[in-house]
């Protein structure tokens, strides 16, 4: 394919820094959006004309300026693992790919400085080699980059315990503005949130870093009970229990269960189920909450066995979906804030109203220090009218809906969008980075 622009990207940045056949610019323009039967229609068949693979930070500066030079839009990419088609090149242009950035340039006491490309599964193993551990990382950490997850995610793993991105779980970013000649900025506090969840609108992150927690050993373990409203107040306890370690704490609603194929001869039928992982030396007391509750421990993934094969991270967050959808491709999902003062009310109505049509999973976590019971609920997808007429329910009893069948940030729930816009009329004055992605 001609763009016009190929021998000159070429001589920047060699026969490695551009790819343009027809296979690459397919398979790097897209990400995980056909999880939203409505993304999907909007943007399947959106691809860039070319995909950048720059090596380092300078190489990051070059094309920038070279796409500046010619107006070309620039959507970056980490992994692609984002669900909103945030790494979806809306008009075309250049797709960044950083993922060569893969130097992991320190681990300190507390911290680790890593390329933007560095995979979060990766960073985990080393720094667990070292006696630490990430404090939170998505479900997707074996494939997904530390850049895309600041860029694009919000919580996930440990997010229980140490909060979402924007807890003081991001201590510095370098950035690369947009310009003629590209400014690189180096960021800390409270200016990260400008460039947070950004889905690089406002410049181009090159490096990341991230605070690190002591290593603890961690035990998986799952607790039945019979009803889900049970489930989910053994989950608030357990959250609140202070002499208990945790990284995840995820009640789940019957018949959800029943799509974890790897576990389901391990299940109780019928039941709801709370994935855990606590740290080692607890089981005795998280059994002892679970009985004031009326549930019971069932299957234990010793701490020994942690990461040595399939865990039970693998079946929460956004996981949950992935595992539904292998079963019902008709399913889709909703990104939901249940108020943790009426929770059990507002799981009562929407089941009322929608039965099992809407299944219901929580993962407790704390956000600005608040312990939240937050949800993907699955949903038996019928047509776009039907799923706003039950965001629409959601909101009437007061869940908080965070749109994830929009691309666009503004109506996603992102908070301070005026001062990201700011910030990008600033960093990228010609509107060039992932066009489409905010209103400017
Ligand atoms: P990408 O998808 O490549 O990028 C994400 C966004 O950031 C895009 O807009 C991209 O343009 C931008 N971007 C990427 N790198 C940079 C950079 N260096 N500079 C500027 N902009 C950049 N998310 C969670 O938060 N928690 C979860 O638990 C979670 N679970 C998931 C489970 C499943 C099954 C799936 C499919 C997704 C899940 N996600 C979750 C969403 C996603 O996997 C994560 O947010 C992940 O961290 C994104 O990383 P990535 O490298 O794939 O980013």
């Amino acid at each position: 394919m001609a763009v016009g622009w190929e021998k000159e990207m070429r001589d920047l940045l060699g026969e490695e820094g551009l790819l343009l056949d027809s296979d690459s610019r397919e398979r790097l323009s897209k990400d995980y959006f056909w999880y939203s039967p409505v993304l999907n229609r909007k943007l399947k068949d959106k691809s860039a004309d070319g995909i950048v693979v720059p090596k380092d930070e300078k190489e990051v500066a070059l094309a920038l300026s070279f796409a500046y030079r010619h107006q070309i839009p620039v959507t970056v990419r980490g992994a692609g693992t984002g669900n909103y088609g945030q790494a979806v090149p809306l008009m075309g242009g250049i797709v960044l790919d950083l993922s060569r950035l893969d130097q992991i340039v320190e681990i300190g006491d507390g911290y680790a400085r890593v390329g933007c490309g560095v995979r979060l599964g990766t960073l985990e193993k080393r720094a667990r080699e070292v006696g630490q551990e990430l404090r939170i990382y998505p479900s997707t950490f074996v494939k997904a980059t530390v850049g895309g997850f600041v860029s694009g995610g919000s919580g996930g793993i440990g997010s229980i315990t140490w909060g979402n991105l924007w807890d003081g779980n991001v201590l510095e970013a370098v950035i690369y503005t947009m310009e003629l000649i590209p400014r690189r900025l180096v960021v800390r506090g409270k200016e990260l949130y400008d460039y947070i969840h950004n889905y690089g609108t406002t410049g181009v992150m090159t490096e990341v870093t991230v605070p690190l927690a002591p290593r603890k050993e961690w035990t998986q373990a799952i607790a039945q009970f019979d009803r889900f409203d049970q489930a989910a107040q053994f989950g608030e306890a357990l959250a609140k229990d202070e002499t208990v370690g945790k990284r995840l704490i995820s009640p789940v609603e019957w018949p959800i269960p029943s799509y974890f194929i790897p576990f389901v001869k391990v299940l109780e039928p019928g039941a709801a189920a709370v994935l855990m992982e606590i740290e080692d030396g607890t089981l005795e007391r998280v059994a002892a909450i679970a009985g004031r509750f009326g549930g019971r421990i069932g299957h234990v993934i010793e701490a020994a066995q942690y990461r040595k094969s399939i865990g039970l991270s693998d079946f929460t967050w956004n996981h949950t979906t992935l595992w539904a959808l292998k079963t019902d491709p008709t399913i889709t999902y909703l990104q939901a804030g249940f108020s943790p003062e009426k929770y059990l009310d507002q799981i009562a109505q929407i089941k009322n109203e929608f039965g099992d049509e809407v299944l219901l999973h929580f993962e407790w976590m704390r956000g600005g220090g608040r312990l939240t019971p937050s949800s993907l609920p699955i949903i038996r997808y019928r047509s776009e009218e039907r799923l706003y007429e039950i965001v629409r329910f959601f909101e009437s009893i007061g869940v908080r809906v965070f749109d994830p069948h929009t691309w666009v940030l503004d109506h996603g729930g992102r908070g301070d969008i005026a001062g990201m816009q700011r910030k990008k009329a600033e960093n990228d004055p010609l509107g060039l980075l992932n066009p489409g992605k905010i209103i400017t």
